[in-house]
């Protein structure tokens, strides 16, 4: 197993975290001086620079949040002149201003310096073609990988998302052995080439996933359909893009770049830090970037983080799975439920196809929910009263999970709305 760079991803946790605080105070330094957001955010909490001694110092450092990424809309949370900048980035924003992230040269190179990490980390190799299935555009995901796998030596396919006929006659006519996509339309890429019917004329072996949560039974279904390995990764706009996290070949967590961030699980609700393993929200503050620092920044991700050595012999902290948001959770009848939960439920059952989509409504003063699912052609044209018994057997599994009952629809096999970039699981028609 290669490590791309083993003296900072095999460190020594000591001297880990001396380098940690050296960058910590040189970041905190840089944002005082130069971002009057974070000038204004220390000062009122009484803070200084100079009091950073220790990495638990970190504690008393402001969070930021989305908020603060949209009110600084657009480049008020930059910490280098445009003139230093060359390149911007920014997020979806579907609710809302979008997040702007700006990068320098050298942040261009830490960036592509970190992904080139996590590809490797998967597996990916010289002689492999990769076949970026992410958008190019103003998203992180396309061109993050198209800096990290050029670094890695790969050759790359800049594919961007969409017009999947096209995906796969590349992916046939280039020998594609490596890609990178969305779980959800990796998912549906797969079963385009099912279709097709000619797994030979494919070479896929390895795929790099991320950008959205991917349940291990997701990654089952994927892999069931295409000989692929498939790998998850983690990143976001606010702390860079890809690169941040990702999976190595053990597939127990993600490795974070902790030499560049600093990352902490908190209890959401207090701040508190939750004990290690435990699940809470994710926190980070990178400590290398120059026109975007981000102080403990909120992602609203929740999982869970190991910091015991990996088999791979990488020394890094690992994030366990995102099991969601804190903004996808939804209350039925007082009930928190995330929509991994449900995924998780129906993907383990036989007959059902991975495609599912959760609706809730209000009736009078209750709210309703809705699990919309295909089930295979075989179930969906068969008996009437076996689609039924099929029916109730799903709501069951679901109620006793989840402890609510959904009302569940069973649809037909591609019935539902494919993805090219981030599948929306859940629609919430409720009045606010
Ligand atoms: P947006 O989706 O808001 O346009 P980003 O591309 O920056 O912007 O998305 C970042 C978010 O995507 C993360 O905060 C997280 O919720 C989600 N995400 C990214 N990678 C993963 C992953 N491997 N597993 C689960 N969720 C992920
Ligand atoms: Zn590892």
């Amino acid at each position: 197993m290669r490590i791309w760079d083993a003296p900072h991803e095999t460190m020594d946790r000591e001297q880990l975290r001396a380098l940690q605080l050296e960058r910590l105070r040189a970041t905190v330094t840089r944002v005082c001086e130069r971002v009057p957001h974070y000038r204004a955010r220390l000062a009122e909490l009484g803070a200084e620079p100079g009091d950073v001694r220790d990495l638990d110092d970190l504690g008393r450092l402001p969070f930021t949040t989305k908020t603060d990424f949209r009110d600084g809309y657009p480049y008020g949370l930059f910490a280098s002149p445009l003139t230093e900048v060359v390149e911007v980035h920014s997020s979806s924003g579907t609710t809302g201003k979008p997040v702007v992230a700006g990068f320098t040269r050298r942040d261009l190179e830490t960036w592509a310096e970190l992904v080139c990490r996590v590809a490797v980390m998967a597996g990916v190799r010289e002689d492999d073609v990769a076949q970026v299935s992410f958008g190019y555009g103003m998203f992180t995901g396309g061109f993050g990988l198209h800096y990290g796998l050029q670094r890695a030596g790969v050759t790359v396919l800049p594919m961007s998302a969409g017009n999947t006929a096209r995906q796969l006659q590349f992916m046939q006519d280039f020998g594609t052995t490596v890609l990178v996509a969305t779980p959800s339309y990796a998912l549906y890429l797969a079963e385009s080439m099912q279709e097709l019917g000619t797994p030979d004329a494919f070479r896929l072996r390895l795929g790099l996933f991320g950008a959205e949560a991917c349940s291990e039974e997701m990654r089952r279904q994927i892999e069931s359909r295409i000989p692929i390995r498939a790998t998850d990764n983690y990143g976001l706009t606010e702390v860079m893009g890809p690169g941040v996290a990702g999976e190595c070949e053990c597939r127990s967590g993600m490795h974070v770049a902790e030499d560049h961030f600093i990352v902490e699980v908190l209890d959401p609700a207090t701040g508190a830090t939750v004990p290690e393993g435990e699940v809470g929200e994710l926190v980070f503050t990178s400590i290398t970037r120059e026109c975007s620092p981000v102080l403990r920044y909120r992602t609203r991700d929740l999982c869970s983080l190991t910091t015991a050595r990996c088999a791979c012999g990488r020394t890094t902290a690992r994030m366990g799975r995102i099991v969601g948001r804190t903004d996808d959770m939804f209350i039925i009848s007082g009930v928190n439920i995330f929509p991994s939960a449900v995924e998780r439920v129906l993907f383990s059952i036989e007959g059902i196809e991975p495609h599912y989509r959760i609706v809730l409504g209000r009736k009078g003063a209750l709210d309703t929910f809705e699990v919309q699912v295909e089930v295979t052609e075989e179930l969906f044209n068969g008996w009437m009263d076996d689609l039924r018994a099929f029916e109730r057997l799903v709501t069951e599994r679901l109620r006793s999970a989840l402890l609510v009952r959904p009302k569940v629809k069973l649809v037909e096999p591609g019935s539902l709305e494919r993805t090219e970039g981030k599948a929306r699981r859940v629609i919430d028609e409720r009045p606010r």
